[in-house]
């Protein structure tokens, strides 16, 4: 197999090597002219006087002026970027300018020979012999050109020559043939060179290309990844990680500027309750909606998904706090209207917490805190679903931080203890049980109700600890308690919130001795709702066990029927604020004995909360209640009391009793 096989013809297969030989050709293009010109003109001004007008003036000028067109065109050519079908284009052209230049230039010579001596002949052979050698090596890059033209100038001299049978310089042409065809040979290998630069060229070039693809796809990866870790998936709103970012800044900014600026922090009560009764999918629809609603209306400012379902939004540049309120009360009117949901349509009651930056004094971690706080204090009273974080907020942060951190430093053994409320059978006349509530006498702080350190020692998490000790307490105290009277306990949403918690209660009671039947664990329906299916999963746990399950402040919540039915339950307790009413109002009325009629159908017993006067008590006689707790028959007594509590209770009834009748 020869080289030329070995190297097929540039084709527009590898467009690399037709580029690559199209700009080798635009550059020695020139100079194949210029050195046909010297080697013309040099032999011209030597048969000066000798040859005939027209062999050297009349055709070389013809022939300079074809070649300085040429000269031009390939020098405008090297500048321009051509497409790969041009260069072809020029490329294949270069086949019959390898046959014309000889001829050309090869005329030239020739026509010069029978004019000159012996000396003015040998020039004209070298000359022509040079000229091709030279010029090979200008098409080094072209075989086939340098091919065609190599053999169409030796085969030019050796007809020539053949004709006039001017033998000897036949022969010397033979030998430009043999000689000619070893440089062939060897320019072969430089042709390989140059085959083997423009595939290495082609390999770095593919290799850059996929280096920069690769830098394209790890660029886009990283913006990716920005995106994701800055930006919540489900909404595409900024996430929590980015809201602290640019909640800084903007802070900075705002102080520095000394504008003002408002956060506002809401959440959408009943959200969990959605969640669980209509699935996820209802719920990530619910989200998706209020992203949009936001969008839609706030869009300009800076809003943020914080979790869950708490969403927030910066104000900035407002004129007064006044209109950082109207903003914020604006932004709790979007979730007025109710929601399509796959499932049905909704409506949600959402609360907001508005602050405010102040002064040099406060930074946005201040602002975060106030905001959350007045949300926390919104959330709690729910009739004020809208909070701007103001004086009495301040009062009310500062008190809750002193009742943290004295509750942490609390002696627990000296400063807590239990008081036993008794939930009385109206039929029966008889103590059920009594509910163990927490009382704590701090000598800093005075009595403390349990409505206000309970939530402190959930939100600082020390309410698993108090729980625990609150709860070995109670049923050693109950220990000596008839058989027949229970012992209810209350627990948080934290009790319940995991396995751990859970086995921690149930160790208490198995080391207590007390039998389970006996011990009724109160969780509130907003507990139930923080994490229906963990509370689920822990309430059958504690079945497992023996112990009974009362749902407490029934109604205040947002827990469904469904739900009802599916926790095991063995008794609710009916929230106070619905047995106030319940002489006066008629829903309140309505309420209490749907509920009781519920509980009958249930097959769960049903207490009333909050009883406090004998009209109530005999409304709720009337409307088929049979288990009270209330301050009108028995008040939270010390551990001491309850044996006499037990005692008297038959006689404070018929007391309370006759005093209703
Ligand atoms: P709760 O479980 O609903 O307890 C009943 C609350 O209503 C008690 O308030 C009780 O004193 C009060 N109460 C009972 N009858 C009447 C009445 O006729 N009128 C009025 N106005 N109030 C009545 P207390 O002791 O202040 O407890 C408040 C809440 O603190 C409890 O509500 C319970 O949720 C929580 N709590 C109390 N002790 C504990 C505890 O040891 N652990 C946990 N997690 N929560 C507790
Ligand atoms: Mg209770
Ligand atoms: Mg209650």
């Amino acid at each position: 197999m020869s080289w030329l096989d070995k190297n097929p013809p540039a084709s527009i297969s590898n467009p690399d090597l037709v580029i690559a030989q199209y700009k080798s050709l635009s550059r020695q293009a020139p100079l194949i002219y210029l050195i046909g010109l010297v080697g013309g003109w040099s032999l011209a001004i030597s048969h000066w006087s000798v040859a005939p007008a027209w062999a050297v003036i009349y055709y070389p000028i013809l022939v300079s002026i074809v070649s300085a067109f040429r000269i031009v065109n390939w020098l405008k050519a090297r500048k321009a970027d051509v497409s790969v079908l041009e260069a072809k284009k020029q490329l294949d052209r270069s086949h019959v300018m390898a046959i014309l230049v000889p001829l050309l230039f090869g005329f030239w010579g020739f026509s010069l020979f029978p004019y000159g001596d012996l000396a003015l002949q040998g020039q004209v052979i070298f000359t022509v012999c040079v000229g091709t050698v030279s010029i090979m090596f200008c098409v080094l890059h072209l075989r086939t050109a340098m091919l065609v033209g190599v053999l169409c100038i030796n085969v030019i001299g050796m007809t020539y020559f053949l004709v006039y049978q001017n033998f000897d310089h036949f022969a010397v042409f033979i030998s430009s043939v043999v000689f000619c065809g070893a440089l062939v040979f060897v320019f072969r290998n430089y042709y390989d060179d140059f085959l083997q630069l423009v595939t290495i060229g082609q390999q770095l070039k593919a290799k850059q290309t996929q280096l920069e693809l690769k830098a394209e796809e790890t660029e886009r990866l990283a913006r990716e990844n920005e995106k994701l870790a800055n930006h919540d998936a489900l909404t595409g709103l900024p996430n929590r990680r980015l809201f602290f970012n640019v909640l800084e800044s903007k802070c900075s900014e705002a102080l520095a500027k000394e504008q003002l600026l408002g956060l506002c922090l809401f959440d959408l009560g009943g959200f969990k309750a959605l969640n669980d009764l209509f699935g996820h999918v209802a719920g990530d629809s619910l989200l998706l909606q209020v992203g949009t609603r936001l969008k839609a209306n706030v869009g300009k400012s800076f809003i943020a998904r914080l979790g869950g379902d708490e969403f927030c939004v910066v104000i900035e540049n407002a004129a007064n706090a006044r209109e950082i309120e109207m903003k914020g009360r604006e932004i709790r009117d979007i979730f007025n209207a109710p929601f399509l949901v796959p499932g049905g349509g909704v409506s949600l009651s959402g609360f907001v917490g508005v602050a405010i930056l102040e002064g040099e004094t406060s930074s946005y971690v201040h602002l975060y805190e106030n905001a959350a706080f007045a949300l926390r204090v919104a959330k709690r009273k729910s009739d004020q679903p809208f909070i701007l974080f103001g004086e009495a907020q301040r009062e009310e942060m500062r008190k809750t931080v002193l009742l943290e951190r004295t509750l942490l430093n609390a002696n627990l053994f000296e400063e807590l203890s239990l008081e036993y409320q008794p939930i009385i059978d109206i039929r029966s006349h008889r103590v059920r049980c009594f509910e163990a509530l927490a009382r704590w006498n701090s000598p800093e702080l005075g009595n403390v109700p349990p409505s206000d350190f309970i939530p402190v020692a959930e939100h600082s998490g020390y309410i698993s600890q108090l729980t625990s000790y609150l709860l070995e307490r109670a049923l050693r105290e109950a220990k000596d308690w008839p058989e027949e009277v229970g012992l209810s306990f209350n627990l948080s949403a934290t009790n319940l919130s995991s396995a751990d918690t859970v086995n921690q209660l149930l160790g208490i009671v198995e080391r207590s001795g007390f039998q389970p039947e006996r011990i009724e664990f109160e969780i509130t329906e907003t507990a139930v709702m923080w994490d229906y299916d963990q509370a689920l999963k822990a309430v059958r746990t504690l079945k497992k066990m023996g112990v009974r399950i009362s749902l407490d402040d029934f109604g205040t919540g947002y827990s469904s029927l469904k739900q009802m039915h599916e926790l095991p339950l063995d008794k609710i307790k009916v929230d106070r604020s619905f047995v106030q009413g319940i002489t006066s109002d008629p829903t309140s009325y309505g309420i209490v004995k749907s509920l009781l009629t519920l509980s009958h159908d249930m097959n769960i017993d049903c207490v009333i909360e909050g009883v406090e006067t004998a009209a109530e008590l005999e409304t709720v006689k009337e409307i088929g209640g049979d288990l009270v707790q209330g301050f009108l028959l028995g008040r939270p007594l010390p551990p001491t009391d309850v044996a006499d509590c037990l005692e008297k209770a038959e006689c404070k009834q018929r007391e309370a009793w006759a005093s209703a009748s």
